[in-house]
């Protein structure tokens, strides 16, 4: 029997069993947890009568659990931060297409799975930062980390993170297996270190003086700059960061997004949550809460993630890019990248 941590769902339960109308609900699983997504659930109970019950774990444990409840499942919603994450939940059968004029006229159609199986409520881009004392002329492009010319100096994560596959697989689609290939490799011969941590690690390296260059998302770096992140807000003037590829395809842009569960017995209630996500007030929460961009055009972006300027981003299809992951993954073991 599935289990629901939340006080509601027990209110509910205690309903029904008594006899009176149980309150509308919906079941989500989540591997995303910021502060203010609490905002978000209570807004949107407040909006619609809505009881919200939550699963929070890993998102790869989530998609185990779903397909291990299979069309027992509880799960309505499905949540996680990553296109390669929202993909891998798609090719594990546990989305189901959701046909809503809503998210089609708000969500951006680059950051919606083709067969409209997930959607992206958030953005984040992965750009290149350097230490400003140490490197004059920093990195233009994605392909200038490869660059001889910054031997010793790059610190990236390792292969295995999520980021780094969704953004190798967008090299792929640009430029083809080859040269993404190429690329790779050129990196791994550029590395400060070993690729360790997370991507605050990497900034962190920029003030330790242990890498003069880093590949971070946005919100980490601006996360350091609206509240004290240990060891990179106190020297954070020292460190520049370059949006990549301005002349070229854009700064590559990753989601965070959300679909509906494949057997979701509240299917409606897990439609209308996804609208709320895709509302101003919501937009504003689920970017702002991570110094995220909102996935709406026209919602005001967080101060602190105003602060690192405007860009042009990448317009591929997240979907399209979605496809390449795997490929991602085997160039990555081919050079030996950890
Ligand atoms: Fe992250």
């Amino acid at each position: 029997m599935p289990r629901f941590e939340s006080f509601a769902s027990i209110l509910a339960l205690s309903a029904a069993l008594s006899g009176q109308a149980a309150a509308e609900e919906v079941n989500i699983y989540s591997s995303r947890h910021y502060d203010t997504d609490e905002q978000l659930y209570g807004e949107f109970t407040e909006k619609t009568g809505i009881v919200v019950n939550r699963i929070e774990g890993d998102a790869d444990e989530l998609i185990a659990r779903m397909v291990a409840e299979g069309q027992n499942s509880p799960a309505d919603v499905f949540v996680a931060v990553d296109t390669s994450r929202m993909e891998r939940a798609k090719n594990a059968g546990i989305l189901q297409p959701v046909e809503s004029a809503v998210l089609e006229e708000r969500i951006p159609g680059k950051l919606q799975d083709a067969e409209n199986e997930w959607f992206g409520f958030s953005q984040r881009a992965r750009v290149i930062f350097y230490d400003k004392d140490r490197v004059a002329e920093p990195p233009l492009t994605y392909a200038a980390l490869a660059d001889p010319a910054y031997k010793g100096l790059v610190c990236i994560r390792s292969s295995t993170n999520t980021y780094n596959q969704t953004l190798l697989a967008s090299i792929i689609e640009h430029e083809g297996a080859e040269k993404a290939k190429a690329w790779a490799a050129g990196v791994v011969a550029n590395m400060a270190r070993d690729p360790q941590g997370g991507d605050t690690d990497q900034l962190r390296g920029l003030v330790s003086g242990e890498c003069g260059i880093a590949v971070s998302n946005t919100y980490y770096f601006a996360r350091a700059i609206r509240t004290e992140v240990e060891g990179v807000s106190s020297d954070i003037d020292r460190i520049g960061w370059v949006f990549p590829d301005q002349d070229g395809n854009g700064a590559h842009v990753n989601l965070s997004g959300a679909g509906v569960a494949a057997h979701a017995p509240h299917r409606e209630a897990a439609v209308a949550f996804l609208e709320y996500l895709a509302s101003d007030s919501a937009q504003v929460y689920f970017s702002h809460g991570n110094d995220e961009y909102p996935a709406v055009a026209g919602v005001p972006q967080a101060e602190s993630v105003e602060k690192l300027g405007p860009f042009k981003a990448d317009e591929v299809s997240l979907s399209a890019v979605a496809k390449n992951i795997p490929q991602a993954q085997e160039i990555f073991n081919e050079v030996g990248w950890e």
